[in-house]
């Protein structure tokens, strides 16, 4: 049984912007992200994180902290009963210094590699899937997996919003003060759908 997921951005969308997380001091968790994780899960979506995390290829810090942060995550939010499906990232960059990530990747959002390797994992519903993250390039990767995108006003979201939005022709479906107000949004717009079928 396919079942539509919300891909969510990590920096900025779940924890809060820091400039590179290079320790696990650096991971906060945002206001209302687990209550947003928790009513996601309650309505069948799956709820997989997509991260671009170019430090790897930079030589910032090790591939190793990267899975410390995603474990640290997934327990932090679990032991409050916010479940997370999966999580999928790009540690590449083009000019990448450590050469085992340093090349033109097809994962680096808003490449689709990410939502692909995902569709490999999970039986998905794209026709009702969404991605959410703050920043414009999270609505283009949106846009180029055929999915609605909606902006968070968190991280650089309140900046791309008022000053990289405008400039653009691929829009965001919504924008969300932050990720549960975005997850109250998603829900009420199906359940609004379901009603309409029944
Ligand atoms: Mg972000
Ligand atoms: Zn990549």
């Amino acid at each position: 049984m396919k079942r539509p997921a919300v891909f969510l951005d990590r920096d900025g969308t779940i924890n809060e912007q820091m400039g590179y997380i290079n320790h696990l001091s650096r991971f906060v968790f945002l206001p209302g992200v687990t209550e947003a994780v928790r009513l996601l899960n309650q309505n069948n979506f799956l709820v997989i994180i997509v991260s671009n995390q170019s430090g790897v290829a930079r030589g910032y810090f090790p591939i190793d902290l990267v899975h410390e942060v995603h474990a640290y995550l997934k327990a932090s939010l679990k032991e409050r009963g916010a479940i997370i499906d999966g999580i999928f990232f790009c540690p590449h960059h083009p000019r990448g210094v450590i050469t085992e990530y340093g090349y033109t990747c097809d994962c680096r959002k808003p490449e689709t590699g990410l939502i692909d390797m995902a569709c490999e994992s999970f039986d998905i519903d794209l026709s009702n899937s969404y991605v959410v993250g703050d920043r414009h390039i999270d609505i283009e990767l949106a846009h180029r997996s055929n999915l609605d995108g909606i902006m968070v006003k968190t991280g650089y979201g309140l900046g791309e919003v008022e000053h990289i939005l405008p400039q653009k022709s691929i829009k965001p479906i919504h924008v969300a003060s932050d990720l549960l107000d975005a997850a109250r949004w998603i829900v009420g717009r199906m359940k609004a759908s379901n009603d309409g079928k029944a």
